[in-house]
């Protein structure tokens, strides 16, 4: 039998002190990480809580940004007027996540850190599986690949990061703040979060013993303009295949700035970079929005069971900035 202890954390410092033991982990509201403790893919010595930690408010910043604490559950965080006023396309990303009990147990910090729910991952009746043992192949390669990613694969996994949240918080240049054993730092969301390259094992940056204390949203620039688009299997309670997070900064029908990321395709939140420079300072028209969606799929390398997801893709963005821009 496996046996783990349990300690609640007093404040920041303790939890950090306490993390410092070998093969402790931090929890939450341990909506993943107690599923993949009950299927023995996590194995943690220690669960350190921080659930109880004085990091759960949703609070204006002088600058004209908002602060979530990382404790702030994911209905919290999605219904508090400033995130409900300001940043619109965060709060339907995060709604378009999980179930409502789900998101009323799950935490900010914890939405950020989910793993992927690649089925050969999950299942530890797969041996092969380079994110759950280094070095033992994938065996989604050459398998049914339908919900894995199209864009910054590597031959070690094609895993796709299952957030919603963090889609939406890359496109609004949301920070994310740690505290660690080596002092505070913080960092972009769309770093955060890490393409698998030959070491599919890490999902994130994030080092040993550091701790997400909150995520920093800048003065909001595409409040008006904004639209997440969530494609999956069913209504509710699913996995995107593909979802687009589009915000726009319009000024008489001239797109002047603008964010395109996509969520479902890739091992991080993908930003598509290209489609965005083709579109800004033009005018936002059916044709110029084609070419972007086009171009935001560009470099996709499909799967034997996942070709669909390009063209999936490519109509999703085309919607979402339609939808964004008041034209659809
Ligand atoms: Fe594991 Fe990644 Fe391959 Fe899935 S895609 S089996 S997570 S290595």
């Amino acid at each position: 039998m496996h046996s783990i202890s349990y300690e609640r954390a007093r404040d920041v410092a303790h939890a950090i002190a306490l993390a410092s033991a070998p093969g402790s982990k931090f929890i939450g509201g341990g909506t993943n990480l107690l599923d993949l403790y009950k299927s023995g893919i996590e194995r943690p010595s220690m669960l350190v809580d921080v659930s109880r930690l004085a990091l759960n408010a949703v609070e204006a910043l002088p600058d004209g940004g908002v602060r979530i604490g990382a404790t702030a559950s994911n209905t919290f965080a999605a219904n508090h007027p400033l995130v409900r006023g300001r940043y619109r396309l965060l709060s339907e990303a995060i709604l378009n996540g999980a179930s409502a009990q789900l998101r009323n147990m799950a935490t900010v910090g914890g939405n950020l850190l989910q793993r992927t729910r690649c089925y050969y991952f999950t299942d530890p009746a797969f041996k092969q599986c380079n994110k759950r043992e280094p070095g033992s192949g994938c065996a989604a390669i050459d398998g049914f690949n339908r919900i894995h990613a199209i864009l910054g694969a590597s031959p070690a996994c094609i895993a796709t990061n299952p957030s919603d949240m963090a889609v939406a918080l890359v496109a609004l240049d949301a920070t994310v703040r740690l505290a660690g054993p080596d002092g505070e730092r913080s960092l972009p969301v769309a770093e955060f979060h890490r393409l698998p390259g030959d070491a599919p094992q890490f999902d994130t940056v994030i080092r040993q013993g550091e701790l997400i204390v909150a995520i920093d949203l800048p003065p909001a620039a595409f409040g008006a303009h904004s639209h997440y688009l969530k494609v999956r299997d069913r209504a509710s309670y699913a996995f995107a295949l593909v979802s687009v997070a589009a915000a726009l900064d319009l000024q008489d029908g001239i797109v002047r700035d603008l964010r395109i990321v996509l969520g479902g395709v890739a091992h991080k939140p993908w930003r598509a970079a290209q489609a965005e420079d083709a579109l800004r300072g033009q005018s936002l028209d059916e044709e110029n929005i084609a070419r972007a969606a086009a171009l935001a799929v560009a470099g996709a390398q499909p799967c034997a069971h996942n070709a669909f997801k390009v063209e999936l893709a490519q109509r999703a963005v085309n919607r979402a900035l339609r939808i964004a821009g008041g034209l659809a």
